[in-house]
């Protein structure tokens, strides 16, 4: 059942005694001040039995504080667990006394799996937007310009080409089927002659062949192939003694799928028999561990593998408002409308406009953006034709359905035919005469081929031209600006670790970036709350504790031989300021970092 922290401070509660030391304006200190402010155990109630049920579970409001803490010092489970034990910023952030071990390893990851199988990090996410909602930091009134941007984070299974691909997905198969008829993996292989992919050299490093032999290559590629197949065909006659729909049918039918997968992207049947796959098929899966994983590219010269971040930034409070995970092969822009439709749900607040890099630029965003009534600013992609003028050069007046080009001639108006007599006729494009242009001066800097230059008019050639005409003028200037706010939030979040994904899968990469968007909002609200001045004022615990300290201290005076403890706490909690070294010698010290 769901086990609850008491809303009674104790005097002995690290953040009671060691905030000080500690440091208030520390993000340890913020979680410290702020803890229930932000997480209430009751909002994770689902997750446990009825109350009466079974034993209080250790408190969800703790265990998501600690999820927030490992993100922020992008520390392991087991780390986590040990710097709650031992840690005493981590015990001031967590509100527990020095003595306290809050958790086990296998807890908190039990809480993590329940918030990523329910799907439920947003809602911590979400609690940092409310937070910035209730402290003022995103006024009500205010309507949101947000900037929308993009990174990549790379993929936490092992990329492999296809040879140890394939050898890896005969692996999984041949441990389900193992599995299946409850046999040790070794021996299920070595009976079917197939230890060579389970030994502990790589099957590459195993096959000691000459790799300047085409001849040996494929002999060994044939191999492989041959064996998937093999096993597929076992996994087929092995399912049809399991129970439909079983557990067991589940994985095999799961581990055969990824192996079909790699024989299907990367090979390729000829006469001579199996062969490599050229090119690399747009939904390549680069390692059989992690299926979501998608080949994907920054820049014509960048290339990555794993999946892609999206983030949705307010330009004026620079918090993150919305973020999601796409395939790594996935558009900068799919989903851009997703995104700014949950910023205004999450933060309550009216989105005015939307301010994004060219990657967003294309027609079919424009479209979906005037089409949802909202405003889109991204700059339009430079277009080129070779050394030949490009079609900006061409004035193109669509109302008068006009096209005059740089030589001053008039083309001809050309029109998409009508799919039904009613409807409207479409321009489609303009067409130079040939004896125009053949007589024409810039003809080598306009034409390539025999006729006259053709200019087509793209569906959403009126949006395109508007967000031209602002992006040449004087009032891009801002935008430009504003834009470098996703830049700033996302450089952020890589400082947190979303580079390199924590765990396999998309839905778990996801809650990777929203703990880290949510560390990256509590640290902006606490900067924000220290310039303002508007730190929290001493608890009525603190001011108690004090009162109490300067009596024990009189104690002390009077009573020389006073209880060790006693002493201990006048010294330090009293003090604030001082710190012992056989207090601390257990506790991992280390200065702590300052705002973002
Ligand atoms: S070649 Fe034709 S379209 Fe090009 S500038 Fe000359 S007349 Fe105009």
């Amino acid at each position: 059942m769901l086990g609850r922290r008491s809303d009674q401070r104790g005097l002995f509660e690290a953040d009671v005694q060691y905030l000080d030391v500690v440091g208030e304006d520390s993000f340890y200190g913020f979680l410290a001040t702020l803890r229930r402010e932000v997480f209430r155990d009751e909002d994770f109630a689902e997750f446990y039995a009825e109350d009466g049920n079974g034993r209080p579970s250790r408190p969800p409001s703790l265990l998501a504080t600690a999820l927030l803490l490992q993100t922020y010092d992008r520390v392991s489970d087991q780390e986590a667990t040990e710097r709650a034990a031992f840690d005493v910023r981590w015990k001031v952030a967590l509100g527990i006394t020095i003595e306290e071990r809050p958790f086990a390893k296998s807890t908190l990851q039990l809480f993590r799996a329940q918030l990523v199988v329910h799907e439920e990090g947003a809602r911590i996410f979400e609690r940092s937007l409310a937070l910035a909602r209730a402290r003022g930091f995103v006024p009500r009134q205010r309507r949101m310009r947000l900037a929308l941007d993009t990174t990549y984070i790379l993929g936490r299974g092992a990329v492999k080409d296809t040879y140890n691909l394939l050898a890896d997905g005969i692996v999984l198969v041949l441990r389900e089927l193992a599995r299946s008829t409850a046999s040790e993996l070794a021996a299920y292989a070595a009976a079917r002659g197939m230890d060579r992919y389970v030994s502990e050299r790589s099957l590459k490093g195993e096959a000691e062949l000459d790799w300047d032999s085409a001849e040996e290559r494929a002999r060994l590629l044939q191999g492989i192939v041959t064996d998937a197949e093999r096993l597929l065909d076992e996994v087929r006659t092995q399912r049809g003694e399991l129970s439909a729909g079983s557990p067991e049918d589940a994985r095999l039918a799961q581990a055969a799928e990824r192996l079909s997968q790699v024989l299907l992207q990367d090979i390729e049947r000829a006469d001579g028999g199996a062969q490599l796959r050229q090119g690399v098929a747009r939904e390549r899966m680069p390692s059989v561990h992690d299926p979501e994983m998608r080949h994907g590219r920054k820049s014509a010269q960048h290339r990555f593998d794993g999946h892609k971040a999206q983030i949705a930034v307010d330009t004026e409070s620079q918090l993150i408002t919305a973020v999601d995970v796409v395939a790594g092969n996935a558009p900068d822009n799919r989903g851009a409308l997703d995104l700014v439709e949950a910023s205004e749900r999450d933060a309550a607040a009216e989105v005015s406009e939307t301010v994004a890099d060219c990657a967003y630029g294309d027609g079919a965003t424009r479209q979906a953006f005037a089409d949802a009534g909202r405003a889109l600013v991204a700059k339009v992609a430079v277009t080129r034709n070779g050394e030949c003028f490009p079609k900006t050069d061409f004035t193109i007046d669509l109302d008068a359905e006009r096209c005059v080009c740089p030589a001053g001639q008039q083309g001809i108006a050309c029109y998409r035919r009508p799919a039904a007599p009613a409807e409207r006729r479409v321009l489609r494009g303009f067409r130079f005469r040939a004896e125009d242009c053949a007589a024409c001066p810039l003809r080598p800097r306009c034409v390539r081929g025999r006729g006259g230059r053709t200019i087509v008019v793209h569906p959403q050639e009126a949006l395109i031209q508007q967000a031209r005409a602002l992006q040449a003028s004087p009032d891009f200037a801002p935008y430009r600006r504003a834009r470098q706010a996703a830049e700033h939030r996302l450089a952020r979040l890589v400082q947190l670790g979303i580079r390199q994904a924590r765990y396999v899968g998309r839905a778990k990469t996801r809650f990777q970036l929203l703990m880290a968007a949510t560390v990256a909002n509590l640290t902006l609200l606490a900067g924000h709350a220290r310039a303002a001045g508007r730190e929290t004022p001493p608890s009525p615990a603190a001011t108690l504790l004090s009162a109490l300290c300067s009596l024990i201290a009189l104690q002390i005076v009077i009573w020389p031989h006073g209880g060790a403890r006693w002493r201990r706490l006048a010294t330090h909690a009293g003090a604030g300021t001082r710190s012992s070294p056989a207090l601390f010698a257990h506790a991992r010290m280390a200065p702590c970092r300052p705002y973002f």
